[in-house]
């Protein structure tokens, strides 16, 4: 019975992750745990009252109509109360890259989450013309600007924009077959067709689609032959007027290491960049955040927000969940300065302060791990010398913005970017089984931060 019950529970995971951001998700559904089903009624355990409010009046229905389509009749949602808050507060604060969810999300076959649409993006200056590209993509799709090439920071919307073209395209024609893929995983999946020895449904599976959206293309840098594979495929979707839209963290020329005739290519339609937003946008998207969520913000909280988180649009939104989620649990009322003091760790140092280089991470790990600076790049392998170069690994992917993984390998000693994500997963596993480890690597980071 139970595993029938984690097994249906699992179902209405995935068809839940389908429309919220990850944030939302791992706030409010996977602390959720399935406890047992009887007489119509499926229990499961919340940690307090505050998740079965949120749920109640945000996916309740949604829930048991997975439910009673699962097990063909109507079924009823019954949340316990449980633990107390704690965990759940670190959970916040840990709130995952986009990459760590990507697999969850995986149930749809087409990758395309239905949250991102364009009538939940908030245009502004910053992203008015790639916006605008892309809606007329959508409405045009393999037309007038093919490729599409979107290129811009971290957190700006990009990945927002390929799903909302998917889903238009999808929703004005069910025929089309909308793919959208992560470089990365479109890499791998190249990888094991070849390892298999079946790269014919591979090549076959990309070159019959009528849209094609592959997100964060720079992690093609290095790797020749799926930069050929990926080529070939352009060639047969372009020269059949099917439409590719590419994502970028840089501009094509700034793609090194990535073959001309690809790059050129990359500029037969129309490439379009996207900035951080201003003062009047960042306070529209908090708006519209709040409203689509259901939580009230004060205006001059929403204010102080948008003045104080810049640079990235993920982390307004992370903020706001935040502080709605500790108002939520603790019963404050969110004021100016009750946010102040939610947010004083998440709130950067002031703007003018540089931003955190790998340099100078490999320079404090080395000091604080009493090795040689030259170690973070060397060949030794004696736990000496591994472990901190792990950290400052793991540092520079999650206290930089702008480096991939294979831009970290290659700083340290033109590593494979296999190795960075290992130690990253290493260290975070570290962190959250040693609390003392976590402690130290906070003071740390206190004081990479305090250099720049
Ligand atoms: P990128 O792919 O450029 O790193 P994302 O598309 O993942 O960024 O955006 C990060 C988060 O910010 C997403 O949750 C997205 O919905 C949100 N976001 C980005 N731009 C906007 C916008 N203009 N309006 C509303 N939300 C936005
Ligand atoms: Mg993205």
């Amino acid at each position: 019975m139970s595993v029938q019950i984690n097994e249906i529970w699992q179902k209405v995971v995935d068809n839940v992750n389908l429309s919220l951001t990850p944030e939302t998700y791992n706030l409010w559904i996977a602390p959720l745990k399935p406890l047992g089903f009887e007489n119509d009624i499926f229990t499961v355990a919340v940690p307090n009252i505050y998740f079965s409010q949120w749920i109640e009046s945000h996916q309740q229905k949604n829930i048991e109509q997975v439910l009673s389509a699962n097990l063909g009749r109507q079924i009823a949602l019954q949340m316990q109360p449980q633990q107390d808050l704690t965990p759940i507060i670190a959970k916040v604060e840990n709130t995952p890259a986009p990459a760590d969810v990507a697999v969850a999300q995986s149930a749809q076959k087409d990758q395309i989450n239905q949250k991102y649409l364009f009538n939940r993006f908030v245009v502004g200056a910053s992203n008015r013309f790639a916006h605008g590209c892309s809606e007329a993509v959508a409405k045009n799709p393999g037309n007038q600007f093919n490729p599409l090439f979107l290129y811009g920071g971290v957190g700006l919307g990009k990945t927002h924009l390929l799903h909302a073209i998917g889903n238009h395209i999808k929703s004005s024609n069910s025929v089309l077959r909308v793919l959208y893929v992560t470089c990365e995983t479109f890499v791998s999946e190249f990888i094991e067709a070849i390892r298999f020895g079946n790269p014919a449904s591979f090549k076959n599976k990309y070159r019959s689609l009528d849209c094609l959206l592959i997100d964060d293309i720079q992690f093609l840098v290095g790797k020749e032959s799926s930069q050929e594979e990926f080529f070939y495929i352009f060639n047969s979707l372009y020269d059949s007027r099917k439409q590719i839209v590419v994502s970028s963290d840089r501009p094509p020329k700034e793609l090194e290491k990535v073959e001309e005739r690809l790059i050129s290519r990359f500029g037969w339609g129309v490439t379009a960049d996207i900035q951080a937003p201003d003062l009047e946008t960042r306070i529209a998207i908090l708006r519209k955040k709040a409203e689509d969520e259901k939580l009230y913000v004060p205006d001059d909280v929403v204010i102080y927000i948008a003045t104080q988180v810049k640079s990235n649009i993920r982390e307004l939104e992370g903020s706001l969940l935040r502080i709605t989620a500790f108002s939520a649990f603790t019963g404050t009322p969110l004021t100016v300065d009750s946010v102040q003091k939610i947010l004083k760790d998440i709130v950067r140092p002031p703007d003018d302060s540089a931003p955190v280089t790998i340099e100078n991470i490999q320079k404090i790990i080395a000091e604080e791990f009493n090795i040689e600076l030259r170690d973070m790049k060397s060949k030794r392998r004696t736990d000496a010398v591994a472990f901190p170069r792990q950290i400052a690994m793991y540092l520079s992917r999650t206290l930089t913005d702008k480096f991939s993984t294979t831009d970290i390998g290659e700083s340290f000693g033109g590593r494979d970017h296999t190795t960075v994500m290992h130690a990253c997963n290493k260290i975070k596993e570290k962190m959250n089984s040693d609390p003392y480890f976590n402690a130290k690597l906070n003071q740390i980071i206190k004081k990479i931060r305090s250099l720049q």
